[in-house]
């Protein structure tokens, strides 16, 4: 009997309520390039539990998986036996609207906890892609953020509590659903961002906010990349609080959905109760009217919901998009353009777009060229962007090669291992070893393939 049978038979005799096993549709759990040999669907903890600790026992290795929307991110698998699907454990636990909390199965899509929350004005704040199929547990380990991070925070910072079961099979929970909710090790955020390599994630309590009751957005045009830089952070000096301000070229959105002010745009966003944003909306226009634009107007609510999620998907291209991302301190920003510059031969059409709050740079280009060119091209944008950290003044750089096909990935440091100090990876592979001792979460996946 094979060792997935074995597997299988143990959990359809113990777990049958509560665990659909299922061999079925294996394509749609594809994981760069890597088919599971079987699917679990686990309801419950008790049986997430189960999975992992009779993977342990049999050596056979799983990747968690919510809405797959971020599949193809990372390296190849080293191996793949089980896909763990937390499509099941999809139940809103708790919802706390005077707490301004909500406590979540993981595979509880955004759209779900977007609309529950709508239901008592207030928002999680997570505005991913595909919201209809990025669930909780996808945002938590992906630590993921678009242009609303300089209104929300990251991603991260809104997770109060989680339910995990570890790599090594043990159960814990981290959190608490009070303001000061850690002591001692933050482990919340050692788990944000650790990409299915540590645990699964079970349960969720994720912090809420009041909506804001109308949006609002100035839009400017220059005919300079540099200028629009330095206007975005001249912006940010002001007490303004803003939802986005994003800075992208032409290339970026299409024209048809707007008509835009030049050749470089800045957008600032703002989001509050309707005198608030009137208010926060003159202001911005008096300082854009003192800086170097060639032009600009405001847009109302519709027009800015739609800018916002022209910026949040990637432009649209025919064939594969590659998408190359860099990030730092604001004052970085035009270094990351310039190395886009440097990379292609016709940068001035490859779209751009960086949110200008918080400093992350992302350009896209279409697999249309060799696979040696669109490597070299890697090269130079990272080695470029690179050059601006300086780790003796804390300034660091990360370069990550977020999309692409396979073979690019496995020619290049897909994490952007060449930014992390030594010291750094030792730490995480070390930390891998303790909480997935025999490697059974995502092997080889996560950066410096732990
Ligand atoms: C405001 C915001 C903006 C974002 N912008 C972007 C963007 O511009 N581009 C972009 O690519 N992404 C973006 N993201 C990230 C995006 O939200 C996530 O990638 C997506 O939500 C993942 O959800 P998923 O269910 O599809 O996860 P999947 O694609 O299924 O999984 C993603 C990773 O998480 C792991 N995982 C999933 N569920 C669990 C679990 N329960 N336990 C342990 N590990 C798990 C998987 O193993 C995998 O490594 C953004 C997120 C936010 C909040």
């Amino acid at each position: 009997m094979s060792l997935i049978d074995k597997f299988q038979n143990s959990i359809e005799s113990e777990f049958a309520e509560t665990c659909l096993v299922s061999a079925e549709n294996l394509d749609s759990y594809r994981v760069c390039g890597r088919v599971p040999s079987i699917v679990v669907s686990p309801k419950s903890h008790e049986s997430v539990v189960r999975t992992i600790s009779l993977a342990n026992e049999l050596g056979l290795k799983i990747i968690p998986c919510g809405g797959l929307t971020n599949a193809s991110k990372g390296y190849s698998p080293d191996a793949y036996d089980i896909a763990l699907s937390t499509k099941q454990i999809s139940d809103v636990i708790d919802f706390l609207p005077n707490d301004l909390t909500a406590v979540v199965g993981p595979g509880v899509t955004v759209k779900k906890l977007n609309q529950l929350a709508n239901q008592e004005s207030q928002t999680p704040g997570f505005d991913p892609p595909s919201p209809e199929f990025s669930t909780i547990g996808g945002v938590a380990m992906t630590d993921n953020s678009g242009p609303m991070q300089l209104k929300w925070g990251r991603a991260r910072d809104r997770f109060m509590k989680m339910k995990v079961v570890l790599g090594n099979g043990r159960s814990n929970t981290y959190g608490a659903l009070v303001v000061k909710n850690v002591t001692g090790y933050d482990v919340l955020r050692l788990l944000s961002g650790s990409w299915g390599s540590l645990a699964v994630v079970t349960e969720l309590a994720v912090r809420l906010y009041k909506k804001p009751e109308c949006s609002g957005a100035c839009i400017a045009g220059f005919d300079n990349a540099n200028d629009v830089f330095e206007v975005s952070r001249k912006l940010l000096q002001h007490p303004i609080s803003y939802d986005f301000l994003e800075v992208f070229n032409m290339s970026r959105i299409s024209e048809e959905n707007f008509q835009l002010p030049g050749k470089y745009c800045l957008v600032a966003a703002v989001s509050d109760f309707e005198d608030g944003l009137k208010e926060q909306l003159e202001r911005i226009e008096s300082l854009l009217g003192k800086e170097k634009c060639k032009d600009f107007y405001r847009l109302d609510d519709p027009q800015t919901k739609k800018i916002h999620s022209s910026i949040f998907n990637p432009p649209f291209f025919e064939n594969e998009v590659i998408s190359f991302r860099a990030s730092g301190r604001l004052d970085q920003l035009p270094r990351f353009y310039d190395a886009t510059l440097s990379a292609f031969p016709s940068a001035e059409e490859v779209p751009f777009s960086a949110h200008a709050g918080s400093g992350i740079f992302q350009c896209w280009v279409d697999r249309t060229g060799k696979i040696e060119d669109l490597h070299k091209s890697w090269q130079v944008f990272s080695s470029h962007c690179l050059k601006g950290s300086n780790e003796s003044n804390s300034r660091y750089v990360n370069v990550f090669l977020e999309k692409g096909p396979e073979e690019l990935f496995n020619m290049n440091s897909v994490w952007g291992e060449d930014s992390v100090s030594p010291l750094a990876l030792k730490l995480m592979s070390k930390i891998k070893k303790k909480l997935d001792p025999n490697e059974t979460l995502s092997p080889g996946r996560f950066i410096n393939k732990i």
